[in-house]
């Protein structure tokens, strides 16, 4: 880019919200998995949607490609620029205000730029929940969940991040601002434009504000730490949980010994709840909008029936909120535990529910075949039919030889999944990483539908190039 385009460009957001020295733009090019490199010699910081729009517009004027970052916790490369050097990185974090509550229509209107956990804390202190959680919640931004359609623990009881909107504020590569920010719940004036950008992972615009969808707040919650012998076992405890509780099972999630082994070893603050070892666990929190007893009643039930029948071995119920905590800690911290493990080959698949177990055992077949071995570390939502299939090198092995595998194991892995009629990208989207494979495995016409959007939408192709398609 030459000097005078990029003082246009650094006049718009101001010299003070511009990052120009590589020092300065290194943390933008430092991502959670140390996985993908790239290079730009711009990061910009817009205060609001007006600076956005004057940047797309010169930026589609000039043909200067733009990749949108929220809090770069994205797991797939989308927010990476490429090697080339010649994106702007467009970084929303400035814009952060939480623009409305509105607690008696139940919506809360943020802007981008706002941490997925402040909102929940501004929605909490209006006495609300905004359900969408998930392990970086402390860290990624509302624009970022919204644009790679995050999913996380609440999807199970609340959908995923696309079920919570009701209005989009969005900046088209022209310039040209897209306001649907309205709070409707019915609105059938046409095509519904907003859910085109959510999951789209910047590649059509950027998200600049969204209205969100709040819900009471339980009265009660409980949380267990359950023992189970298999992942069948964990599917019949998922059925019969449904059975009693209906929409009150709000979390559901599957973790296996290895991955409890890790996070008590690697992360501050978690051990193991239960004293003797278990080949699988599982997460699971009742909620209720009656009662502390209602939600108690409820798990109470389940346990007594499911100790019954030999579903359930062994189990620690949360006898406070802190507990409560260190279980979901637990959890949560079981994606960075594998990193001081070594190299890590990480699949976020979905297949329908009832086929989990079996998938697994395929799976594990079709890996320990590859690598006898390697170390599974399969995890995740079961309630979604969301996996996070992951595969730990072998104990010594070396971790660059082993990272060169995930070019027989991916594959095999992901052709199983479509065996099933699963996803190979559940929810963390498609980026860079599964670009390549979207092209194998997409049906054909959608494919050329999503090409032939993205021209209508981005003609000069600016908008975060050579992600998704
Ligand atoms: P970024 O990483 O900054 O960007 C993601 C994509 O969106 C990029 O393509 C970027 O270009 C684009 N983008 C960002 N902001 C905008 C905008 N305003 N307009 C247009 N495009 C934009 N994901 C889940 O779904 N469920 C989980 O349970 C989950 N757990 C995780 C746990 C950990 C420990 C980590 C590190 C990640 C996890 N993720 C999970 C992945 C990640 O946190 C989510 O994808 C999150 O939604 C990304 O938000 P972000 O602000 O960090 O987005």
């Amino acid at each position: 880019m030459n000097d005078n385009l990029r003082e246009k460009f650094i006049a718009i957001v101001g010299a003070k919200n511009a990052r120009v020295s590589q020092d300065d733009i290194a943390p933008y090019l430092h991502e959670w998995r140390d996985r993908w490199e790239g290079k730009s010699d711009l990061v910009l910081l817009p205060a609001n949607t007006q600076e956005v729009s004057q940047i797309l517009a010169l930026a589609t004027e000039t043909k200067t490609p733009v990749v949108p970052q929220g809090g770069h916790t994205g797991l797939v490369g989308g927010g990476m620029p490429d090697m080339s050097g010649d994106a702007i990185i467009l970084a929303t974090g400035r814009m952060n205000k939480v623009r409305n509550i509105d607690t008696a229509g139940n919506t809360i209107t943020v802007e981008a730029g706002c941490i997925l956990q402040s909102v929940q804390e501004a929605a909490d202190e209006a006495g609300k929940l905004f359900p969408l959680s998930l392990g970086a919640q402390g860290s990624c931004q509302i624009g970022g969940n919204l644009s790679s359609n995050a999913g996380g623990t609440g999807a199970l009881a609340y959908g995923v991040a696309r079920d919570l909107v009701l209005g989009l504020e969005v900046v088209l590569p022209t310039g040209e601002i897209l306001n649907d920010l309205n709070a409707l719940k019915k609105d059938n004036t046409g095509y519904n434009l907003r859910h085109l950008f959510i999951g789209a992972e910047g590649t059509l615009g950027i998200i600049t504000a969204a209205v969100l969808k709040l819900f009471p707040k339980p009265k009660g919650q409980v949380t267990a730490f359950l023992a189970l012998e298999t992942p069948a076992a964990a599917l019949e405890l998922f059925q019969t949980a449904r059975d009693f509780a209906g929409q009150s099972l709000t979390a559901f999630e599957l973790m296996p010994r290895l991955g409890v082994e890790f996070t008590s070893k690697h992360v501050d603050g978690v051990r193991d709840p239960l004293t003797e070892p278990y080949p699988w666990y599982v997460l699971i929190e009742v909620s209720s909008g009656e009662s502390e007893a209602h939600a108690q009643s409820l798990l109470e039930n389940l346990l007594e029936n499911q100790m019954e029948a030999g579903i359930v071995i062994d189990g620690a119920v949360a006898a406070s909120v802190s507990q409560s905590k260190e279980f979901w800690h637990l959890r949560e911290a079981m994606s960075e535990s594998q990193k001081p493990e070594g190299g890590s080959i990480k699949h976020d698949i979905s297949v329908p529910v009832h086929a989990i177990p079996s998938f697994m055992q395929d799976a594990e077949k079709a890996v320990l075949a590859i690598e006898p071995n390697a170390r599974i570390c399969a995890f995740g939502h079961l309630g979604d039919g969301n996996l996070h299939y992951n595969i730990s090198q072998p104990v010594g092995a070396d971790k660059q030889e082993f990272l060169a595998m995930d070019a027989v194991i991916t594959p095999a892995v992901h052709a199983l999944v479509l065996n099933y009629n699963g996803s190979i990208s559940a929810e963390h989207g498609i980026g860079q990483m599964k670009r390549d494979e979207l092209a194998e495995v997409k049906d054909p016409v959608a494919l050329d539908l999503m090409r032939r959007i993205k021209a209508n939408f981005d003609p000069a192709g600016i908008m975060n190039p050579n992600k998704v398609i």
